[in-house]
């Protein structure tokens, strides 16, 4: 226990906000009287933003620098970022002024009521309604019905966790978007709140509507992946088993024709059919073999290969 806050923040060309929410975040935090660090993840900006960062960094220790190199989205960019952190309490927020640092005690509050996880909820988004609201409200009802994990606005980039949280997890790409469903899926408590989102000011936003159709995908896997938890023999297998099981009934009958009868009369589609389940069975059988393999010899991901500089 080390009583730190640590704030990971990705920005991609957000050379305009920076400086201002690092003001904003020391403000916050100074009537907390709690040591804190900010570590900025610049995921290939073609700006300034590095430069501001550097310069953050070299009048306050407390400002960490991870440059990428080039862009590898934001899940990546908070995966190294909270690879740096030594705090208890882990936060992140967007780096475009968006989300207001003011609420950084409202998630501490929660997370002292117990809660392992805090998310943040838009509930009054200043965003564009046709192409960014709408299609994430579709995918976060989707979210709530398929998961059970009653969270409104799954994606806010506004979050804070207990550092066991993300210390166990073994997630890649995308795929850290659901860390509260993941999360509450390993009985960690996740709660949320309201927080007060801003319109952007400065720069521009880096996600369209095809953020939600790529949603829905992402969805799908996850409902896969904690549905079935880490046994996708189990999912494959049966159905495989399954279709296996009833072409093999349908061989055995075809065979019972031909020895008793002399020929198969009619029934050759039938005996297509079998073949077919049978064939469909012995691939679904060994696909879940073969993710079941995966899964087992896969190391954690590691990116830090995607570093290019770090100011510590
Ligand atoms: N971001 C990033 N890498 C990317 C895209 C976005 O680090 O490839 C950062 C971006 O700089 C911002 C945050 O992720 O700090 C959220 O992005 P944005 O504000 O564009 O998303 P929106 O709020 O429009 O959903
Ligand atoms: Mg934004």
């Amino acid at each position: 226990m080390n009583n730190m806050l640590s704030f990971v923040i990705p920005a991609k060309n957000e050379q305009d906000s920076l400086i201002q929410l690092y003001q904003e975040i020391c403000l916050t935090v100074a009537t907390l009287k709690r040591p804190f660090e900010i570590v900025f993840v610049d995921d290939g900006s073609t700006d300034e933003t590095f430069q501001i960062l550097k310069s953050l960094h070299d009048k306050d220790k407390r400002v960490k620098v991870v440059k990428l190199r080039g862009n590898w989205g934001k899940s990546i960019a908070l995966q190294i970022g909270f690879g740096k952190t030594k705090g208890d309490i882990i936060f992140t927020l967007d780096g475009d002024l968006q989300d207001n640092p003011h609420t950084i005690p409202a998630f501490l509050k929660k997370l002292d009521e117990g809660y392992d996880l805090v998310s943040g909820w838009k509930k009054n988004r200043h965003d564009p309604s046709l192409t960014k609201v709408l299609p994430s409200r579709i995918v976060n009802s989707l979210s709530r019905r398929l998961t059970g994990v009653k969270i409104h606005d799954i994606n806010c980039g506004f979050k804070a966790y207990r550092r066991e949280v993300i210390e166990n997890l073994n997630l890649y790409g995308e795929l850290y978007r659901f860390i509260p469903i993941i999360a509450a899926k390993q009985n960690y408590k996740v709660g949320e709140i309201i927080v007060d989102h801003r319109p952007r000011i400065y720069g521009k936003t880096k996600f369209g509507w095809s953020r939600g159709i790529k949603g829905i995908l992402d969805l799908l896997t996850i409902v896969f992946l904690t549905g079935f938890k880490n046994r996708p023999g189990h999912f494959f297998g049966s159905a495989g088993l399954m279709s296996f099981s009833a072409g093999f009934i349908i061989g055995v009958y075809i065979a019972y024709l031909r020895l008793t009868t002399g020929s198969i009369q009619n029934r050759h589609p039938l005996l297509f059919l079998g073949m077919l389940l049978m064939i469909i069975g012995v691939q679904l059988i060994s696909t879940g073999l073969l993710a079941e393999m995966i899964i087992f010899s896969r190391e954690k991901s590691d990116y830090t290969f995607s570093i290019k500089e770090y100011l510590a």
